[in-house]
């Protein structure tokens, strides 16, 4: 028999609690996709939320509109603060790797690092490296194990990446961390009351409009629907998270 999944609420708290908010993402709509209900409820409650954006998504340009790449990128991140500033996020940063050549390195979890510490994060989320789904997207493994790798133990030891103290980024310990896109949730956030935000702010990526077959809000809905349904929420997104202390 499968074990129902069932809700901490002390958890959901404690996640709807964060101060300092880092959604660290592959492409441009990654982090609202994923999580765009539950970023919109942190800010409602007063959190400050940035997203670190490490590719410009420049290789999901649809096959009949293949143009100059630099266009492309311009038109993704312009759609991208837009869609991040519907939602309350305060700042958009890129790191513009090429999209589906993004590894695991150590300059890469440098930055990554750079981020957490200059918004001293309590609360980090980025992508479930460890999905036994196929589908996954190869960027999605590598931003997940760098994010990883720089909450725990890099953010937290002056001694990685010392350059950062004569710029004043100082260490910190890194709380809380959620995934997305993994195989076993145990977190959910109603998104109910964030949802029309969400679908708003999800269409300002017009550029990947022809990805949603359905059309945007017929696909976030089900998958909403069917994300929320095991602990009896009629729309939600779903999480696993970890505690970091
Ligand atoms: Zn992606």
């Amino acid at each position: 028999m499968i074990p129902q999944p069932t809700q901490d609420p002390e958890a959901l708290e404690r996640v709807l609690g964060a101060r300092r908010v880092l959604f660290v993402g592959a492409h441009p709509d990654d982090p609202d996709a994923a999580a765009g209900g539950t970023v919109a409820r942190l800010v409602a409650a007063g959190a400050r939320v940035r997203y670190l954006v490490v590719t410009s998504g420049d290789k999901g340009v649809p096959n009949e509109e293949l143009a100059d790449p630099r266009v492309f990128i311009e038109r993704r991140e312009t759609e991208q603060r837009a869609s991040a500033a519907h939602l309350g996020v305060e700042e958009v940063v890129f790191l513009r790797q090429r999209d589906g050549e993004v590894f695991d390195t150590l300059e890469l979890r440098e930055k990554i690092v750079r981020e957490i510490r200059r918004l001293q994060a309590d609360l980090v989320i980025t992508h479930d490296p460890l999905t036994r789904m196929l589908r996954q997207h190869p960027d999605h493994r590598a931003v997940g194990f760098a994010t990883l790798a720089a909450v725990f133990p890099s953010c937290r030891l002056a001694s990685f990446f010392p350059e950062h103290q004569a710029e004043g980024l100082s260490p910190l310990d890194v709380h809380m961390l959620l995934l997305v896109g993994g195989d076993e949730a145990n977190l959910w956030v109603d998104i109910a009351p964030a949802f029309e935000r969400k679908i708003e702010a999800l269409m300002l990526h017009e550029s990947q409009a022809s990805a949603f077959v359905g059309g945007v809000r017929g696909r976030m809905e089900a998958r909403a629907r069917r994300t929320g349904a095991p602990v009896g929420l009629e729309l939600a997104e779903a999480f696993s998270y970890a505690w970091l202390d």
